[in-house]
């Protein structure tokens, strides 16, 4: 049987001159790709690298149609992140899905890289206001249309630091500049300000500069070689079997200029560190229906959102959340009364009273809140996308605040 063995990880032709066209995609894949073959997953093989820092997967495929030709042939192609089952752990590296026997898969081709989706999302992609959690794509593709969506499947699960890890702190590797960490800063902060229960903590700088699943959270400069030149970074995210969330790193390429002023010939850091962050707390990148990742749950209009899976150099609009990256956010961890409340401190310390000194006392309490912090990222989400049922709940919420408190005394 033929073996076409094609590497796509670390695979990498250097060259110190960008042009603009290639330097607009963020950690997913150049807009130019093109479908080269379709087949389904025979076998998934994931395996730690030799110094036990990354997880990488070496996938095969056995190709049922080709756009040249329909010869049987099977693919290895080699990816970044993966699950090692035995010991509880898995890699999800942004810009690339997780794969597992029988997936049905395209397999992509650029100019130096071939790369492979699995069209169903891993994890809760930032999205439009008709944000579906179910219903996922899968696309196909015949010779006249390139890719097509066909069979509808339902989304896997999604990713999330759990609740006891928040505050999550994260560093900066050595590499950086005063004026680039305080852009690294104020990036997690336009996240922070979101009323949800995420918040992330800057821990200062690190002398740990490596992706690996070491508790440290860093911000730094890509090795050579680690990402293609047509990337601008990429975030890993180290899960257990759960999907929750231990460890995250966030590596940029060192072959563009990290600005911080937003000036057209360099790669704004905050901007594309936002973006990355977007990913550190569990979402997706999201696309226009035109591209090849698109699929139809994302909706339109994603242009604006900070996680569009594209940017330029100048470009600073992803400093600043859109609509879709806050549905994103609420989706993990919203916090429905604190929208409902508008993030109104003095009714959220009364209720927050009203928690520790009543409810909390009781196994039916201890119980009720946990129910709360089911449904709230569902509620949340409601909330941010129907203004109508929130305001409804703020009435309802400011209507009861004197029995909380009259309560808190009992
Ligand atoms: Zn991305």
């Amino acid at each position: 049987m033929p073996f076409v063995k094609i590497i796509c990880t670390y695979l990498i032709i250097t060259t110190l001159f960008f042009p603009e066209a290639l330097a607009c995609v963020i950690d997913g894949y150049t807009r130019d790709t093109i479908p080269i073959a379709k087949g389904a997953v025979i076998d998934v093989e994931s395996q730690w690298n030799e110094t036990k820092t990354v997880i990488e997967t070496l996938i095969s495929i056995e190709v049922d149609s080709t756009i040249k030709d329909s010869k049987k042939e099977i693919l290895q192609l080699a990816v970044p992140g993966g699950v090692i089952p035995e010991e509880g752990i898995a890699l999800i590296a942004s810009g690339q899905d997780q794969f597992k026997l029988g997936d049905q898969v395209i397999v992509f081709s650029e100019k130096d890289f071939t790369h492979i989706i699995k069209n169903s999302a891993h994890f809760v992609r930032g999205d439009t206001t008709d944000i579906k959690l179910k219903g996922f794509t899968h696309y196909c593709y015949d010779s006249d249309t390139m890719v097509l969506a066909c069979d509808q499947v339902s989304c896997e699960s999604t990713v999330s630091w759990p609740r006891h890890s928040i505050p999550v702190t994260y560093y900066s590797s050595a590499s950086f500049s005063t004026d680039q960490i305080e852009a690294i800063i104020n990036s997690m902060e336009t996240w922070n300000k979101v009323h949800s229960l995420f918040k992330g903590v800057y821990g200062g700088i690190t002398e740990v500069n490596e992706v690996a699943p070491d508790g440290i959270n860093v911000i730094r400069i890509a090795d050579e070689g680690e990402i293609p030149d047509y990337q601008l970074a990429r975030c890993y995210l180290w899960t257990n079997i759960e999907g929750e969330i231990f460890d995250a790193d966030i590596s940029l390429n060192p072959h563009y200029t990290w600005g911080v002023s937003g000036n057209s010939y360099e790669s704004d850091i905050q901007n594309i560190v936002t973006h990355e962050f977007g990913h550190f707390i569990g979402l997706g990148d999201i696309y226009e229906p035109d591209e090849s990742l698109y699929m139809p749950c994302m909706g339109g209009g994603n242009q604006e959102n900070t996680m569009y899976g594209y940017g330029g150099r100048g470009e600073i609009k992803k400093r600043t959340l859109s609509l879709g990256d806050l549905v994103g956010i609420q989706s993990l961890y919203g916090c429905a009364v604190t929208i409902a409340l508008d993030g109104d401190e003095e009714a959220l310390n009364t209720i927050r009273h009203f928690i520790n000194s009543f409810l909390a006392r009781t196994e039916w309490g201890r119980n009720f809140i946990n129910y709360y912090y089911e449904i709230s990222p569902q509620l949340s989400k409601h909330f941010y996308t129907n203004p109508k049922m929130k305001h409804q709940a703020e009435k309802i919420i400011y209507s009861i605040l004197p029995i909380l408190e009259e309560l808190s005394y009992f």
